[in-house]
């Protein structure tokens, strides 16, 4: 009998998936970083790939060597690797890698001859996002490094791309100037000798309000996983997870009882509480106290009193609620239940940080349904 779990819905991430191929041309590269988003990067980068996804993306080796180890073939892209992280690895592994700078080049052209083969590679430039990619004033220096470096055969270029800092928000300016860098970036690479066949830049909210930042390859996030890039507008996407967990007490108290540490909140009636066994090292987190959004015995109910290390509250009046019922953090909406939309504006964050938060957690384990 679970306690709590995190349930994943593998044929929500395929509905995703397939909706977003059906909606562009391009390749669609399955980002699986964060152990995906918190639903498990294995489970999830197969779904997307029988779904029409044909790559797959994460920021770190380690996360594109656990799918390497799952036996998942699929063309790989790690774009966040530290210093002395060791590429030859990922060459032999057949990972393609991200540089935005000559040194990036030099340390992936370095692991490219270890290994005796030749590295696939993404230049990144910064378009205007201001944190990874070279900056326009380097990219000249940095592209023509990268064509001297293909002349070794070590190094493919095989892709050009960035990121943008404000598509969540359409009409943002910087979309708009961030395309023009982008198209200014790929004609110096050309003019350079660089045959990049990915051209990529969209991620979950350009893929769906900018048809035109498509280019060959889309990085498919959040939205995969069924919640909206952008606050407060319906895509009609299907959420994947959710969580939830079983009361494990409840119990009569009479009218003026506080709850929880600090007594931050006090029964203002006698009443019924339950206590749910899940707390912050679950990542429910303890700026939740008093607002976190839960359902039990049909009835949305709010978290009273603070949220502790393993547990918190709810207050259920004279509602018919017992030990073993079924409380529902969040979830999809079918039946009333909160959505992680709900969580991240109660506590002032994306769903993104919600999603994360829950689904990577030790006491939590995930089934897939
Ligand atoms: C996380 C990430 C994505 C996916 O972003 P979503 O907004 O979740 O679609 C795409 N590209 C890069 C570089 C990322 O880090």
């Amino acid at each position: 009998m679970w306690q709590a779990e995190a349930s994943i819905e593998l044929g929500a991430i395929r509905a995703n998936v397939a909706r977003v191929c059906s909606g562009t041309s391009a390749e669609v590269m399955a980002v699986v970083k964060a152990d995906g988003y918190g639903h498990g990067a294995v489970p999830v980068a197969r779904a997307a790939l029988e779904a029409g996804a044909t790559r797959l993306g994460v920021a770190t080796l380690s996360e594109a060597l656990e799918l390497r180890d799952a036996g998942i073939t699929a063309p790989v892209l790690a774009w966040l690797l530290a210093p002395g992280q060791p590429r030859e690895q990922a060459v032999a592994a057949d990972v393609e890698l991200s540089a935005a700078s000559l040194t990036e080049l030099a340390e992936v052209a370095a692991g490219a001859v270890t290994v005796g083969r030749t590295a696939r590679l993404h230049l990144k430039v910064d378009t205007g996002l201001g944190r990874g990619g070279a900056q326009p004033r380097d990219w000249l220096e940095l592209v023509e490094a990268a064509a001297k470096a293909e002349a070794t055969g070590f190094v493919e270029v095989v892709g050009v791309w960035s990121h943008f800092a404000c598509s969540d928000e359409p009409e943002h300016p910087a979309n708009d100037s961030q395309l023009e860098r982008f198209a200014w970036a790929l004609d110096v690479a050309a003019t350079a000798g660089l045959r990049p066949t990915q051209r990529h830049i969209a991620n979950s909210a350009a893929i769906l309000t900018r048809p035109d930042a498509h280019y060959d390859v889309v990085r498919l996030g959040v939205a995969m996983y069924g919640l909206t890039p952008i606050a407060g507008r319906d895509f009609g996407l299907r959420p994947a997870m959710t969580v939830r967990a079983r009361v494990a007490l409840t119990k009569r108290v009479p009218a003026g009882h506080g709850v929880s540490y600090g007594l931050t909140y006090t029964a203002p009636a006698e009443t019924t509480l339950a206590l749910v066994p899940l707390g912050y090292f679950d990542g429910l987190p303890r700026a939740a106290s008093n607002v976190g959004p839960v359902q039990l015995g049909g009835v949305r109910r709010t978290i009273a009193g603070r949220v502790a290390m393993d547990q918190f509250v709810l207050d259920c009046g004279d509602d018919d609620v017992h030990a073993g019922d079924i409380a529902v953090l969040f979830g999809p909406g079918d039946d009333g239940e909160p959505t992680a939309d709900d969580w991240a504006d109660v506590l002032h964050t994306i769903n993104y940080e919600v999603l994360t938060n829950f689904g990577s957690q030790r006491r939590i384990p995930r089934v897939y349904r």
